[in-house]
């Protein structure tokens, strides 16, 4: 999806209000695909500050992921900011800008949703900050069972201890 800012760029508006709904079916993570189930919504605005031109609001959906420690599945809400400079194709800077580029005086909104959406991803998603995870031994989900396993303490001073009587 493409806006056109040919209004900004050439001065006749300093600001444009953007709300903008685009339906994206997956979103990349470090080689996972992550299903958006709702779609992902901008709400922010374009402006021309001294001739630059900057992009500024959130970007909304709703992921469904695996949880890195128990492995269940659940959805949860996903929101990113953004506050970032455009960069005209023919500035030496679009050579290392990938998503932030104005081209024709347009830009694709639905690649910068994407982008700040991945950026707001913390590098382990996990269903609850209290989530117990699987026992290491019997494979359990330690949120809905409590197992008897016995485990070994992982205590690094510990183990080292447990070496040296060896
Ligand atoms: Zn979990
Ligand atoms: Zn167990």
């Amino acid at each position: 999806m493409r806006v056109n800012l040919t209004e900004l760029v050439e001065g006749q508006k300093k600001e444009l209000d953007l709300e903008v709904e685009a339906k994206i079916e997956n979103i990349g993570y470090f080689g996972d695909e992550i299903p958006l189930v709702a779609p992902v919504v901008f709400k922010g605005k374009i402006y021309n500050a001294n001739g630059e031109i900057y992009i500024e609001g959130i970007v909304e959906s709703t992921g469904e992921f695996s949880c890195y420690r128990c492995l269940e599945k659940f959805q949860k809400k996903i929101i990113g900011e953004i506050h970032e400079k455009l960069i005209y194709e023919s500035s030496p800077q679009a050579e290392i800008e990938e998503y932030f580029i104005i081209k024709n005086n347009m830009i694709n909104i639905s690649e910068i949703m994407e982008n700040v959406l991945i950026s707001a991803l913390p590098m382990k998603i996990v269903c609850d900050e209290q989530c117990r995870g699987l026992c290491l031994v019997c494979g359990e989900n330690l949120n809905k069972h409590q197992c008897n396993c016995e485990k070994d303490e992982i205590d690094p001073r510990l183990a080292k201890l447990k070496d040296l009587l060896q």
